[in-house]
């Protein structure tokens, strides 16, 4: 650890810097607070595998993503704030052109245009996507949607708290850290990982693999995501993430073979154009029962608290539940009773 951060009086520490605790250190930081990052430098972090996209409408049956409203346009704010601060490009918007693969799904989409008219839309030039892609039942668009890429938000934050002596590249021990700065609050911003966290391993964690292709498709036009099944998303140095899978069930964190083929297949299926696969990659969503965040502090450890469970939607979730943690930490505001962590009283103080 360097000198500096041995030196100041630090006032919280923040384990973990995925998207978690890149949102939170910078709230906390622009409160002026004295904060410490330890993190754990793993590749194939959730944050780092992750396509990056906020998309409004979920599932199936197209319906709103919880608080979209709110979250949104609140996390659209904040990035191109930070993009602003550290001077470099990583959001865009990118609308998700979204292919019904059966008659059924045309369907789907055409009844609910009407009803969802703020992010459903059609697709009036149907034909021009025809030398890209097989497809036989039109194209509806989802818009806004908003793509991030997270790779380059964490590692210039890294960059960041690295020369303010902010960051510590190490697997913690809480123990450790309470022995060592024993008037700071700890934070957990630990993904995955928090489920054998003795703090909060009683939380309704319910760990969830995804995997995803990293793709060349060369000539395919970057200013969209398409969705047909799949999702073919632009993802760094000019390549394509496609995927993903949602498991429950498996052995280990590792890429699959049958995930490969499977998606290869689709592809082929999907794609006129000639594609190369360049890479596998898989991670673990930090996924839960409710499908809401855990947002705030232990109620019996006033000095340990916890920002996770975001699921399938960090990037849109993140940004606003960090800034309620911040503002709760810092001036006291509430925060959302759905997301406070405290609606575990009973099991976290069992
Ligand atoms: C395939 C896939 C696709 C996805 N696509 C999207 C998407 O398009 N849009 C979206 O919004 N979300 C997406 N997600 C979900 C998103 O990735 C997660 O919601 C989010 O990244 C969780 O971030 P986090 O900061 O909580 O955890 P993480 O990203 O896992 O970060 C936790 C960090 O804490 C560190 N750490 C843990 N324990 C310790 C310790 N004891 N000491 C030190 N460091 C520690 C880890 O090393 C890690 O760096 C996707 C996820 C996957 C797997």
């Amino acid at each position: 650890m360097t000198q500096q951060t041995t030196q100041h009086k630090i006032d919280y520490i923040i384990v973990g810097q995925g998207i978690c605790g890149t949102l939170l250190s910078y709230f906390l930081k622009r409160e002026e607070k004295n904060i410490l990052v330890v993190d754990e430098p793993k590749p194939y972090s959730a944050s780092k595998v992750a396509s990056g996209v906020i998309n409004p409408i979920t599932g199936r049956r197209l319906v709103r993503s919880w608080m979209i409203e709110d979250v949104m346009p609140f996390a659209a704010n904040v990035y191109k704030q930070l993009e602003a601060e550290l001077k470099t490009s990583f959001i865009t918007q990118n609308n998700i052109l979204d292919f019904h693969p059966t008659a059924q799904m045309q369907i789907a989409f055409d009844e609910r245009l009407p009803q969802e008219s703020a992010y459903l839309k059609e697709v009036q030039d149907n034909l021009q996507w025809q030398q890209f892609f097989n497809y036989e039942f039109g194209i509806g668009e989802i818009n806004p949607c908003w793509l991030i890429n997270i790779n380059q938000l964490l590692e210039k934050w890294r960059v960041l708290l690295q020369q303010e002596n902010e960051l510590f590249e190490t697997k913690t021990a809480v123990d450790e850290l309470i022995n060592k700065y024993p008037t700071a609050i700890i934070i957990f911003c630990d993904g995955v990982d928090g489920i054998n966290n003795s703090y909060f391993s009683k939380l309704p964690y319910a760990k969830n693999k995804g995997e995803a292709l990293i793709v060349s498709i060369p000539g395919l036009p970057r200013n969209n995501i398409y969705k047909s099944g799949i999702s073919i998303v632009p993802w760094k140095d000019d390549l394509w993430w496609v995927g993903s899978s949602y498991e429950w069930n498996f052995d280990d964190e590792l890429p699959t073979e049958s995930f490969r083929i499977k998606m290869e297949n689709q592809l082929n299926q999907f794609l006129k154009i000639p594609f190369q696969i360049v890479d596998h990659i898989a991670s673990v969503r930090p996924s839960n029962i409710e499908r809401r965040p855990f947002v705030g502090i232990h109620p019996s450890h006033s000095n340990i608290g916890i920002l996770n469970g975001m699921g399938t939607k960090g990037c849109s979730l993140a940004p606003y539940f960090a800034n309620q943690l911040a503002q709760y930490l810092v001036h006291q505001k509430p925060i959302d009773p759905l997301a406070d962590v405290c609606r575990f009283r009973k099991i976290l103080s069992s």
